[in-house]
This record gives structure tokens, C-alpha cells and sequence, in this order.
């Protein structure tokens, strides 16, 4: 492993591991979204610091749950939508246009990925979105306001007007199983790519943390960029530790002028 030297937080040693990789994958986590105002769950003052999460299983047995899973979504997705994407949303959005990166794979759940300009079809999330809801039973799709206004009438939570289900944010509650069209292309780009480029993640949620993982051994680079060390470091090319925003910005100055 490789840590850097140069007096600009490891841009340059970055920049050139970029410029060497012809087919990148990055895998996100809720760090690269923290310089766009949305907490993350381990950093002080995150999301754990403040509440317990909801399992999947609590939300299936208690009504009261259910209520509290709805109220603290509403809330999140306001924040998601005041947030705007960041420098690092905006440059792997710019890799995959430019036909450098393969596609991103993201833990996260709040939609910048796209509103940073990254195709869809380029994004894999695999702990879902928070910007809709779905039935856990039959997958019918549900768009946030509609909930929010029926749960005002009602003072219950919804059910699927498909099937019964319970309808909830469709993202992968803790508990829940994982989904697995998504697991596949998370695992297909991972052994297909030559740069795997991790941006904010502690990598302690498994098993998407399992990901950079079956890149190394497939035989990709690892480049690992987080605020803290990780468990991982030791197992990558290069581990830069610092913020996500100030390094990319010594790695693509044209975007950071463009952006400010
Ligand atoms: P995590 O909270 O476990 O780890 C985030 C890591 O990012 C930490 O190690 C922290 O030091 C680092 N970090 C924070 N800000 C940074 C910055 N500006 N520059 C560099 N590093 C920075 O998050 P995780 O690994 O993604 O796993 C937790 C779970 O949290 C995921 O399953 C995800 O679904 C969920 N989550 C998502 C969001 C979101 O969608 N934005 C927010 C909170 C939690």
C-alpha cells in the first residue's frame, strides 16, 4: 500500500492511478454526500449518534414503528432535496461520459448519484432510494408526497392498494434482504473493472463492504479515500485519508472552477 507524499493530500498519486485505469468503478458511501449537507451514521453527530435505526423486522410487527419509520423518511427526504450534488457526484458522473468508469455502486440512498448527472443506468444502489417508496410484498411503486398526505388523513400507515402490503421507503432496511439483480451488477462490475475507487465509506456495512474486496482479488487496483482509516487500507494501492472535496479538487481543477 501505497501512502501518498505529495503536499496536495494524495491528488497527484490519485490522479495518476486514474489516468492509468481505463475501465474505473467507484463504490460510494455516505461520505461523499456529507459536503452536500446529509449526515452520515458514524462520523460525530451522524445519524447513529441521534437514533436507533427501525429494523426490517420492527417495521413489519409494530404499527408504532411503521409511523416513526415514515415521519424520520419525510424528514430525511427534505433534506436529500435541499442538498445539491458535490464535486464528487459531479466527477464520476464525468468518468462514465467520458467512457472511463464503468459505473458507480453506491450504499447510498439519497438520489445525488443522478442529480449529479450520472445515467441511471450506470448507478447501482444497492440499499435502495429514499426518494420513493414501494410494497415490500409486490414491489408496486409509490411517490413520497402522496404517503405523506394520506398518512396526515388516515393517522395509519399505508397499505398496497395491489395486494395489502405494507408499503415503505424503498430502501434496504437493516434486517432486510438484500436485493439481488443489484448484487449481481455490483459483483459484475467488481470483477470487471481495473480501478476500484472507494469514496467515503467506514466499510463496516456488510455485505456491501464485501465489494472492494472481489475487485482487489480479481485483480483491480484499490484506491481507498475516506476521512478515517479503514479496515481495508492495508489491502489497497493507495489509501488517501482526508476530505473527499478538497482532494477531488486537486484531482479535476477544471470541474472544481466550474462548480464554484
Ligand atoms: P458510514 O457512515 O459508515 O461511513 C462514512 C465514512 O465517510 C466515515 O468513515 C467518515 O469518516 C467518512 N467521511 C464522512 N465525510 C467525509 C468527507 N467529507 N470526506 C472523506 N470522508 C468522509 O457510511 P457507509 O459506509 O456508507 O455505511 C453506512 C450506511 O449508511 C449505508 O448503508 C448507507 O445506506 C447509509 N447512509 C446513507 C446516507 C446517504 O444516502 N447519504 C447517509 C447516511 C447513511
Amino acid at each position: 500500500m501505497a501512502a501518498f507524499e505529495s503536499g496536495n493530500g494524495g491528488a497527484d498519486e490519485l490522479r495518476r492511478l486514474l489516468d492509468d485505469s481505463q475501465r474505473i468503478v467507484a463504490f460510494t458511501g455516505a461520505g461523499i454526500s456529507t459536503e452536500s449537507g446529509i449526515p452520515d451514521f458514524r462520523s460525530p453527530g451522524g445519524i447513529w449518534s441521534r437514533m436507533e435505526p427501525i429494523t426490517f423486522q420492527k417495521f413489519v410487527v409494530s404499527e408504532e414503528a411503521r409511523l416513526e419509520d415514515w415521519r424520520r423518511r419525510f424528514e430525511m427526504n427534505r433534506v436529500y432535496g435541499e442538498a445539491q450534488p458535490n464535486i464528487a457526484h459531479v466527477a464520476l458522473a464525468h468518468l462514465v461520459a467520458e467512457g472511463r468508469s464503468a459505473g458507480v455502486v453506491t450504499q447510498n440512498i439519497d438520489g445525488l448519484h443522478v442529480r449529479g448527472g450520472l445515467a441511471a443506468e450506470s448507478l447501482v444502489e444497492l440499499h435502495g432510494n429514499a426518494t420513493y417508496a414501494h410494497c415490500i410484498s409486490c414491489r408496486r411503486r409509490y411517490e413520497l408526497d402522496a404517503m405523506e398526505a394520506q398518512i396526515e388523513a388516515e393517522k395509519r400507515a399505508p397499505r398496497c392498494e395491489e395486494c395489502g402490503g405494507f408499503v415503505k421507503s424503498a430502501i434496504v432496511s437493516f434486517g432486510e434482504a438484500m436485493p439481488e439483480a443489484e448484487m449481481r451488477r455490483a459483483l459484475d462490475l467488481a470483477e470487471s473493472c481495473d480501478l476500484m475507487l472507494v469514496l467515503g465509506s467506514s466499510l463496516q456495512v456488510q455485505p456491501a463492504a464485501g465489494i472492494p474486496v472481489v475487485a482487489r482479488r480479481a485483480g483491480a487496483r484499490l484506491a481507498i479515500l475516506n476521512r478515517e482509516s479503514t479496515h481495508l487500507d492495508g489491502f489497497a494501492n493507495l489509501a488517501l485519508q482526508g476530505e473527499i472535496g478538497a482532494i477531488l479538487a486537486g484531482v479535476f481543477p477544471q470541474l472544481a472552477g466550474e462548480l464554484h
